[in-house]
């Protein structure tokens, strides 16, 4: 514990990073780290490290105390680990994360109480306007079932598990030994039942008396526009079936989006690069932009510079949860030409000017680039 790494550290990032920023490494790391995805020995430890930077930077209250105090906090009482509460915005994760690392241990329960069926998890790749717009799937897992044959009791339909006449349904059975010091009594799962508590007679032919069995399983998954990449649905008691009547676990569908050759987005606002030839550029022109819907025509204004953001309001994504949608937004890049004909290279020289004056009405209110490169090379 005292060689704690920094939480910034763990994320890879700098003091000074956005909250965007914070949430973005976290979900690169969490998605590298992830137990079910990476098999080495230390995935596991590594997955809490980051989670926990993650909940801590990700708090605004939190990560002040931490950029104050670091890993000792004297108003946390015990110094860091575990004891940060921080919920991230993304539904169940909190589960999730109790699913692999939590609970454990905990001593024998009744082998005949009901007991909730195993959480699953799927990852789903979709392309990325589906994720804009959302769709509706059909997949298919594997998982474990209840038997319909014997609901589940394992016994042949019409017979029951009867309860085992050696350890009386308690599935333990209580070893007493001499030793020099006493009497010593330990206990162990029963030898009659294996630990069941019930002995079945006749078995069920279907599961073989394992009261469940494997299934492929087609699922309907709908999947709400506006999702990012990292998103997780939880489709309740869609996981694997419960024992002896427990619950259904729940099956998290992890979505995983493809990258667009021509957007790019971020949350929920569209970017793109369009190009613009130096002549639109300096004269304006009306252009066609493309949008995840339509085609709309963006107005460039005479004397556009070259990296310049437009934007197409409501031309974004679908917010996941309210309403509205993000925006567009277009970067102009200006595109020297490489072919020219000898005519337009002589306009061009006509252009550039015998006297080097660029006939720019721009150059009354600010110095262009051109300007200030001129002036370089006279050494002003
Ligand atoms: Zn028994
Ligand atoms: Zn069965």
């Amino acid at each position: 514990m005292a060689d704690k790494r920094d939480y910034y550290e763990v994320l890879g990032l700098g003091k000074s990073a956005s909250g965007d920023e914070i949430k973005k490494a976290y979900r690169q790391l969490a998605r590298k780290y992830h137990p079910d995805v990476n098999k080495e020995a230390d995935a596991e430890t590594k997955f809490k490290e980051v989670k926990e930077a993650y909940d801590v930077l990700s708090d605004d209250g939190q990560r002040a105390r931490y950029d104050q105090y670091g890993h000792v906090d004297p108003n946390q009482g015990m110094g860091g680990a575990g004891g940060f509460s921080g919920n991230g915005d993304f539904g169940g994760f909190g589960d999730i994360f109790d699913m692999f690392f939590g609970g454990g241990g905990g001593g024998r329960r009744d082998p005949n109480a009901p007991q909730r069926g195993n959480d699953l998890q799927y990852s789903m790749t979709i392309e990325f306007k589906e994720a804009v717009f959302g769709k509706e799937t059909e997949i298919t897992i594997p998982r474990t079932e209840s038997c319909d044959t014997c609901v589940g009791t394992g016994a042949k339909p019409g017979t029951k598990p009867e309860t085992c006449s050696v350890c009386h349904g308690s599935g333990q059975q209580e070893v007493v030994q001499n030793t020099p010091f006493g009497r010593m009594v330990n206990r162990r799962a029963c030898s009659n039942c294996g630990g069941a508590g019930k002995v079945i007679k006749e078995k069920c032919g279907t599961c073989h008396g394992a009261g469940k069995v494997k299934k492929q399983r087609k699922i309907n998954v709908r999947i709400p526009a506006g999702v990012d990449d990292g998103a997780q649905i939880r489709l309740s008691g869609e996981g694997e079936g419960g024992l002896r009547g427990g619950p259904a676990g729940d099956l998290y569908i992890v979505i995983r989006v493809k990258a667009h050759d021509f957007f790019e987005r971020e949350n929920d606002d569209i970017y793109c690069e369009v190009p613009l030839t130096f002549v639109q550029a300096a004269l304006g022109d009306e252009i066609e932009i493309p949008t995840l819907t339509e085609k709309v025509k963006l107005k460039i204004p005479a004397g556009t510079q070259t990296g310049t953001y437009f934007r197409l309001k409501g031309k974004g994504v679908p917010k996941l949860r309210g309403y509205g949608q993000g925006d567009q937004h277009v970067k102009v890049t200006i595109v020297t030409p490489t072919k020219l004909t000898d005519a337009q290279k002589d306009l061009l020289r006509e252009f550039g000017g015998i006297g080097g004056e660029a006939p720019s009405e721009s150059s009354e209110h600010h110095e262009s680039i051109f300007d200030k490169m001129k002036k370089a090379f006279r050494g002003e």
